[in-house]
């Protein structure tokens, strides 16, 4: 992890002790190149390199960390976002990161844990979170933050899982829309959207929607049973 990765120095500590690189023929020089918050200044021996951060810190980081994208700061960007993530008030800050990692981590629990509510039609089908957003910096670099209270995740193709490419921010009435077009249903031995099977059984959406996704019955049925009158 991050903070066991990196050693912080004394502050005043501007001269680099010396250690000669090594003539391996695929060593990497590093010195001079940037990874988000460390500029690089010497080799640190050991496959690391002495950094300052642009908080002022310096430290030494791993070579392989830097590249990966693992280390990005001497330590301060973590510290920033969990306490942006704490704060209460998260929805009135400027960045918005409250919302979006209980977003982040709304999508984790609907893929991986068998107990949330949702999970039936998310990880129980398979519906994963790709490798490269288990890290929540990059889900909301790769997606951007969220424009307005109204927009939640969606995924463009219903089938496909959490992955760039495949997840923008929506409203609920585009969310909706996109729903309604892509929900794939077996009826009658045929393969349509869950919209078509509707029509074909007459019975209204959102009946239907309401009995699959929060009643859990099997579409045969939730397409068969009768609606009632008054439910309407
Ligand atoms: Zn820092």
């Amino acid at each position: 992890m991050q903070s066991q990765d990196i050693i912080p120095l004394p502050e005043n500590q501007h001269e680099f002790p010396y250690f000669p690189k090594p003539t391996i023929w695929n060593f990497q020089d590093l010195t001079g190149q940037r990874f988000m918050r460390l500029e690089v200044k010497a080799y640190a021996g050991g496959g690391r390199w002495f950094c300052i951060c642009n908080c002022g810190h310096i430290v030494k980081a791993r070579a392989g960390d830097l590249k990966r994208g693992d280390t990005k700061s001497c330590g301060c960007l973590k510290k920033e976002i969990s306490a942006r993530i704490r704060t209460t008030h998260g929805y009135g800050s400027r960045i918005n990161i409250k919302s979006e990692y209980g977003i982040w981590n709304q999508m984790h629990q609907r893929c991986k844990n068998p107990k949330h509510r949702y999970y039936s039609n998310y990880g129980g089908r398979g519906i994963r979170v790709c490798e490269r957003w288990q890290k929540f910096e990059n889900f909301l670099a790769d997606i951007g933050p969220r424009p307005s209270l109204n927009h939640s995740l969606d995924r463009i193709d219903g089938n496909k899982g959490y992955e760039p490419g495949n997840v923008k921010w929506a409203t609920k009435t585009e969310q909706a829309r996109n729903q309604r077009n892509n929900r794939i249903a077996e009826y009658q031995g045929k393969t349509m959207t869950l919209a078509e099977a509707c029509e074909i059984a007459k019975k209204p959406y959102s009946t239907v929607k309401a009995r699959i996704d929060r009643h859990e019955w099997p579409i045969e049925k939730a397409l068969s049973v009768p609606v009632k009158s008054n439910r309407q």
